[in-house]
């Protein structure tokens, strides 16, 4: 029996694994299992030309065997097995990808490993993060003796010739002793065994055995044909893999084949999860290759804008060893994003136009998200997302997409009008939706935070372009009772700003009112319902952002005539009037008064 040496590289790896606190080490089980899964490929795909194996399809397995007295776990499979010479080549030296890529990484990111290990396929030497020592018995296939391997560690390892009697690998891990801070017997469980092969392994195409049965499914739901994967099978898988009780509102399948080939079958929520407007949300859909779990939420294969589904995607043109920072930069991973972003927009689309309810309902639950995506990245994704919006009409009573708007566009109607504010009843309101709706046209009601960007960041949809009701030129020419003109009325006018000093930026005779007394305008850039966003997320003490507040008043209204009597005769009760007005155009904006107390007794002069 001769004692070797690994090679420095393997040494490292070894020490770190030896060493290792990490919490995820029960990623062992997959490496192993998914190692036996390869070894019999191999010889199932020699079986193919050789007629020598003697093994058909269904004799193939992987075996996990506990031993809670001698403390070991054995893993055997009945695969090809490996010679002297690869025992050497493989288990004494790095030479693969996965585990060449975690040195190099190691060397970027010096000694803390903590989160890099679980990201790669660190492969056979992840099982000194659990065993003291690793014994492996093997016999290639075509070789009439077997050989064992054995090794406790950095130090080195031994092999010597062994009686085995048939093709294949057994490897015997004899747990680490438990410590006060560690519980390495929590792997001899039986139950804790087949959860994790549960977790980790259970799309493994060949059996994995404990005791007589096998513990993994073997052909995932996602891989069955569609009529052996009925949408009960699917919602039932999604809420057992998801965590979530709530069916999903749809399951989109997938079988691509082409430049790059998976499977995937994806989910989305009916329910949105309670952490999902959260940093604690984790986005990703579950990414296997050829059917091993690499990684449980790939985040780069999902949209931020489609951030709520949930799925899972498997592709055999994916490598099982490969850090997470190379998964982002492949070819393949890339192509798989863009078809899964296509495959969503083209469901969600089709729920829009088959199962209007449906899609009401996906909508509540994240319309936001996709108003989010549509003013992200300067409006890059919003030709993508704009079709998915829905909007509350003012004629239908309901939420509209878009393209409900303009077909149902009144005949000469150039414009898209909405109104912003903080509920449909305050925009109900507005006194500036009059004209609009007089006139016979549809206006949609934006009460998200977010509307107006995105109003803003789209500008038009079909080629008709955005027009906000409160927007001096509405397009068409306004009946208003509100006649008179600036000039006739500059003394009035002039009163009005002084009395209600920085309270507004200046008042004016409204073209627009029709039976309203007055409203509150803006004038500039800055909108009432951007002053209200801007000052509602956190900025620097006296960086307060103001829209400049014009008072319209209606020159036609009883109200403008009492006023102006007022200011004609008694400017006490002038003054008076002003302030009413402005508190009352302010409620009609839906905004509060600045003191409610000076507003209450101004109502109760009145009515003395
Ligand atoms: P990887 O699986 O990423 O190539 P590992 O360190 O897990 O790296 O394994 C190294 C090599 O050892 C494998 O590529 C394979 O050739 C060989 N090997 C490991 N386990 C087995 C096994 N159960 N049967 C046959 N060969 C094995």
């Amino acid at each position: 029996m001769i004692k070797k040496q690994f090679q420095t590289e393997s040494k490292r790896i070894l020490d770190i694994m030896v060493n290792s606190i990490y919490t995820n080490r029960e990623i062992f089980l997959r490496e192993l299992i998914s190692n036996a899964s390869d070894a019999i490929d191999k010889l199932c795909y020699i079986s193919l030309t050789d007629d020598k194996v003697s093994l058909s399809r269904e004799d193939y397995r992987i075996t996990v065997t506990p031993d809670k007295t001698a403390r070991t776990i054995t893993i055997s499979d009945n695969g090809v097995g490996m010679t002297e010479e690869e025992l050497e080549n493989n288990l004494g030296v790095i030479a693969k990808s996965g585990s060449l890529q975690f040195k190099q990484d190691m060397a970027e990111k010096g000694d803390d490993t903590s989160d890099i290990i679980g990201q790669f396929g660190v492969g056979f030497y992840s099982a000194f993060m659990i065993a003291q020592r690793v014994t492996v018995i093997t016999k290639a296939y075509g070789e009439s003796m077997g050989r064992r391997w054995v090794s406790s560690g950095a130090e080195g390892y031994t092999i010597e010739e062994w009686d085995k009697d048939s093709f294949g690998t057994n490897i015997i891990l004899d747990l680490k002793p438990d410590s006060e801070n560690e519980d390495y017997s929590e792997f001899l469980d039986d139950w804790k065994l087949r959860s994790l092969i549960k977790k980790y392994s259970d799309y493994i195409r060949w059996p994995i055995v404990m005791g007589e049965e096998t513990v993994n499914s073997m052909v995932p739901i996602w891989q069955r044909p569609k009529d052996e994967a009925p949408d009960e099978d699917c919602f039932k898988f999604y809420k057992e893999n998801f965590f979530d009780s709530t069916d999903p509102v749809s399951v989109i399948r997938i079988n691509a084949e082409g430049m790059v080939s998976y499977k995937a079958m994806l989910f989305i929520p009916g329910a949105v999860p309670y952490d999902y407007y959260t940093t604690g949300y984790e986005p990703g859909l579950k990414l296997y290759a050829s059917g091993v779990m690499i990684m449980d939420k790939c985040a780069d294969l999902i949209p931020e804008y489609f951030r709520f589904v949930r799925g899972v995607v498997d592709s055999p043109d994916l490598s099982l060893n490969i850090s997470r920072e190379l998964l982002q930069q492949t070819r393949q991973l890339k192509v798989i994003a863009s078809n899964i972003e296509k495959k969503i927009k083209a469901e969600l689309k089709n729920l829009l136009n088959k199962e209007p309810e449906k899609y009401l309902s996906f909508f509540k639950s994240f319309g936001l998200q996709l108003k989010y995506g549509v003013v992200n990245n300067y409006g890059a994704k919003k030709e993508l997302l704009q079709d998915l919006l829905l909007f509350y009409s003012a004629r239908e009573e309901k939420l509209i997409s878009l393209a409900e708007y303009v077909k149902n566009m009144a005949e000469g109607q150039e414009f898209i009008y909405f109104a912003c504010a903080d509920s449909v009843a305050v925009a109900k309101g507005l006194p500036q939706t009059e004209p609009v709706r007089n006139k016979g046209y549809d206006i949609l009601y934006m009460t998200d935070s977010i509307d107006e960007f995105v109003v803003n960041m789209l500008s038009e949809y079909m080629e008709k372009k955005f027009k906000s009701v409160f927007d001096d030129d509405l397009g068409f020419e306004v009946e208003s009772k509100s006649e008179d003109t600036d000039e006739n009325n500059q003394p009035l006018l002039d009163f009005v700003k002084e009395t209600l000093g920085d309270k507004i930026h200046c008042a004016k005779i409204s073209t627009k009112l029709v039976s309203y007394p007055v409203c509150l305008g803006t004038e500039g850039p800055v909108t009432l319902e951007m002053e209200k966003y801007f000052n509602s997320i956190p900025h620097e003490d006296g960086q307060e952002i103001k829209a400049q507040r014009v008072l319209e008043l209606n020159s036609g209204h009883p109200v403008f005539s009492a006023l102006k009597n007022a200011f004609e005769n008694d400017r006490e009760r002038a003054e008076n009037y002003c302030h009413i007005l402005s508190d009352l155009a302010l409620l009609l904006a839906g905004l509060p008064v600045d003191d409610p107390s000076e507003f209450s007794s101004n109502v109760w002069n009145l009515m003395k």
